[in-house]
């Protein structure tokens, strides 16, 4: 997940050095952490004063990283709220009007699927008429949630595809080295600690995980089967035994049994 970003920086950071400005950004997918760390990324980015940026030195990054810049702006869903109303937009836009405190504004909007119709229309106009000194970053984990006229004002970055399937399979392949070597259940439980403390989608990469960890055992199956006779029963005894307790775990993720419990449970079965 961390080369997918940093190549995805690496994009944005070349394109800012040939002075190309772009107006809106959106990132979509990965996990919140993910996404709010390239947002924040990219509006520091923007506002560093350094040659290499960001720098983390200057006085505007450090005023960011202090949470005390005075071009940015925080656009986020009221806890009492369900959704990121007009108003809000509305007073983003007033604000935009004024003239910012150094080159540019960042807006960042956190949850930007959580915005609704008016509010995004309303965006919309700001997106159509961008302010020249405001750069809006979107990040959102429902694509298609967001307007396709919001959308395509926006350069659009995925962090999904690659991030996750990535992270997942790498997991997977520990594992399964760790329930060859007949590992301790603490080891095997920490590899999947990243997807039970995971507060995006815990059910989506469990299942992810799943259905990798299936694919290599059913493959080391194959082969120890097809393989050398009385010498790889207990492999064979101790693959088929972990298939099984994976497709328990499967079929128990999407009766909505809790992932934590269920991963910790597959865990020490296999
Ligand atoms: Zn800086």
């Amino acid at each position: 997940m961390q080369e997918q970003n940093s190549k995805i920086k690496n994009q944005i950071r070349s394109s800012l050095k040939r002075g190309k400005l772009v107006h809106a950004y959106a990132f979509t997918g990965g996990t919140a952490q993910e996404r709010t760390e390239i947002g924040m990324w990219l509006c520091r980015t923007l506002f560093c004063e350094a040659e290499e940026k960001p720098c983390g030195e200057c006085l505007a990054c450090r005023k960011f990283l202090h949470g005390n810049h005075e071009d940015f702006i925080l656009v986020k869903k009221p806890q009492d709220r369900e959704s990121i109303v007009k108003d809000q937009i509305l007073e983003l836009t007033d604000r935009l009007m004024l003239k910012p405190f150094g080159s540019r504004y960042a807006v960042l909007i956190e949850d930007a699927h959580l915005m609704n119709a008016a509010a995004q229309n309303k965006l919309l106009k700001t997106l159509e008429e961008p302010a020249s000194e405001a750069v809006i970053v979107l990040l959102s984990d429902h694509r298609e949630a967001l307007l396709p006229t919001v959308l395509s004002r926006c350069v659009c970055f995925s962090l999904t595809q690659e991030t996750s399937a990535f992270r997942e399979e790498a997991a997977a392949g520990k594992l399964v080295g760790l329930i060859m070597s007949g590992a301790e259940f603490y080891k095997k439980k920490a590899v999947l600690e990243d997807i039970i403390r995971d507060k995006d989608d815990p059910r989506a990469r469990a299942e992810d995980l799943l259905n990798a960890l299936e694919a290599r055992l059913m493959a080391l199956l194959k082969e120890e089967s097809t393989g050398n006779g009385e010498t790889s029963a207990e492999a064979v005894s101790r693959l088929s035994g972990a298939v099984k307790a994976v497709l328990e775990a499967r079929k128990y993720i999407r009766q909505l049994h809790s992932v934590a419990y269920t991963l910790k449970q597959l865990c020490l079965r296999v």
